[in-house]
């Protein structure tokens, strides 16, 4: 081989080396844009599973069905104020009507029942968490015998504590202080 055939053999090869880093580098850039492309997709995917979860809580179902209700009963009496309009298409949002109802009626009482289990662990003036429940009992004589005395104290977040059915200490938000004997305030 000649000087001059290995000096373009040499000078070919960088090209090609160049030219294949080069293509590696657009690779790798694509293949960010593809992740970058593929992460903004996911971070899309779960804002909108996010604001879906949000919006399906049984307040809000509640809400939609009695939405619902409304228009139903709108679409009927319009209806059955049309002479013309046909009476197995009135009879079908008649049914259709009756069936949303029912679902809203169920609904509206499970939220009711859930609020009603919830309310027993939050604070009633704001609503803060409860933090805790304790039981004990105690020892006292009455009339020459001893008896037992159940005691059930718990507290809330704010501050807020109820001691055997009677509040205790106040709540920080400042709600329900009159209806509160405050024993430490
Ligand atoms: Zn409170």
């Amino acid at each position: 081989m000649s000087n001059d055939v290995i000096f373009w053999t040499q000078i070919a090869s960088i090209v090609a080396f160049v030219f294949s880093v080069f293509g590696l580098y657009r690779l790798l850039v694509d293949q960010k844009d593809a992740t970058i492309q593929l992460l903004k997709e996911t971070v899309n995917t779960l804002k909108d599973q996010l604001a879906e979860a949000r919006n399906s809580t049984p307040d809000v179902l509640a809400q939609s069905l009695s939405g619902r209700v409304k228009l139903l009963e709108g679409e009927l009496e319009r209806l059955s104020q049309d002479k013309n309009a046909n009476q197995e298409l009135v009879h079908r949002k008649e049914e259709e009507l009756r069936a949303t109802r029912q679902k809203a009626e169920e609904l509206t009482k499970q939220v009711s029942l859930a609020r009603e289990l919830l309310n027993d662990f939050l604070c009633p003036h704001c609503g803060s968490a409860l933090t805790a429940r304790e039981f004990h009992s105690e020892s006292v004589e009455y009339q020459g015998r001893e008896l037992d005395v159940d005691h059930e104290y718990s507290e809330y977040e704010c501050g807020y504590s109820v001691l055997d059915g009677k509040p205790h200490s106040p709540c920080a938000s400042g709600q329900g202080r009159n209806a509160s004997a405050i024993t430490n305030a």
